[in-house]
């Protein structure tokens, strides 16, 4: 089915979405105009999604939109920054009809209300395929207090949000299904593959309480052994500590193998962090976690790097142990 021009679908689909944000100037300039506030520094990312790997064809368009403003979104929080607007690129094959677009601009403006945030502006292609989105994110962080990667240190508590092996599990569901998994977790476990919840609210609480931050966007192996890596320590983790859902933990508790996928699953989307575990921090932590109704866990320390690694390439990777902390 054809599609609508680009100017067209700027002017139907976009242009709406973007009244909201005032230097998007109604996407009738060539750029946007951002104010960064006195004594803030603006913070920009940006994440694709490409479909058939990031997203599945046959997902609703709404939810795709979602998800790409989520995962951008979720970059934010790990900052401890706070979102202001994105940009939009949307590259078209041409088998994206003008209905697929309507609904993708409808979940687009959902969430861009849910969040608060503006669209200000983006590029619409055609391509050959396969289609994608690239939305690029900034937000504003006072100077100086952006949660970095790079400030764990020794004896500290490693601490993850939510729960994990969720997505990966997810998606194991919406491509082959799991059998004897009950409706309700197959559901769950969907949804946290297509509709992750971004730590907005969290990442902004951790200034002054975090050390070093990241989200929990390629597995939680690969993620720590890169925060270790970034602060130059090495992570201990304790598996029975790692948090999980009633639906991950009914399918390990079938088969211990699939631990493999709460260490090493995508996509969920939670914060890493470190943090002191004086009593106070502790405190602020509780209550942090109340505040925003985020469910956080300690699952490991960082400790010294051993002797034998050299500068730089520093961490051995996060070793998994059972070895309480
Ligand atoms: P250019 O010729 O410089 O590429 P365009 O004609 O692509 O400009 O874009 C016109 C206006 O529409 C710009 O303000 C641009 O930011 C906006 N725009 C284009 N595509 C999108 C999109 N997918 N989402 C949001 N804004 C868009
Ligand atoms: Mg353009």
């Amino acid at each position: 089915m054809a599609r609508a021009g680009e100017f067209s679908l700027i002017d139907s689909l976009f242009r709406p979405l973007a009244a909201s944000a005032s230097g998007a100037l109604d996407l009738r300039d060539d750029a946007a105009l951002v104010r960064v506030p006195e004594g803030q520094e603006l913070t920009v990312s940006c994440d694709t999604l490409v479909s058939g790997v990031h997203f599945l064809p046959k997902d609703p368009p709404d939810l795709v939109a979602r998800k790409c403003l989520r995962v951008n979104l979720s970059d934010m929080a790990a900052m401890g920054a706070e979102p202001k607007g994105v940009l939009l690129s949307a590259q078209l094959a041409p088998d994206v009809t003008t209905d697929w677009l309507e609904r993708f601009a409808d979940g687009l403006g959902q969430d861009l209300k849910t969040f608060g945030i503006g669209l200000y502006g983006g590029d619409t292609v055609a391509t050959p395929g396969p289609t994608a989105f690239s939305v690029t994110i900034f937000g504003h962080v006072t100077q100086g207090t952006a949660l970095r990667r790079s400030g764990a240190k020794v004896g500290q508590g490693i601490w993850v949000s939510g729960s994990l092996g969720d997505a990966a599990f997810g998606l194991i569901v919406l491509r082959d299904g799991l059998l004897g998994l009950e409706h309700e977790h197959q559901n769950f476990l969907a949804d946290r593959y297509r509709l992750p919840r971004p730590r907005v609210d969290l990442g902004l609480g951790l200034r002054g309480i975090a050390s070093a931050c990241m989200d929990v966007s390629d597995g939680l192996v690969a993620d720590l052994t890169h925060l270790a890596k970034a602060s130059g320590v090495q992570a201990v983790i304790s598996a029975p500590s790692l948090p999980m859902s009633d639906a991950v933990a009914a399918l390990v508790a079938d088969d211990l193998d699939r631990l493999e996928s709460v260490f090493a699953g995508g996509d969920d989307y939670e914060l890493l962090f470190c943090a002191d575990d004086a009593p106070k921090i502790q405190d602020m932590l509780k209550a942090l976690a109340q505040e925003t109704q985020t469910p956080l866990c300690r699952i490991g320390q960082m400790r010294p790097l051993p002797a034998m690694a050299k500068q730089g390439d520093g961490v051995l990777g996060t070793a998994a142990s059972s070895e309480p902390t």
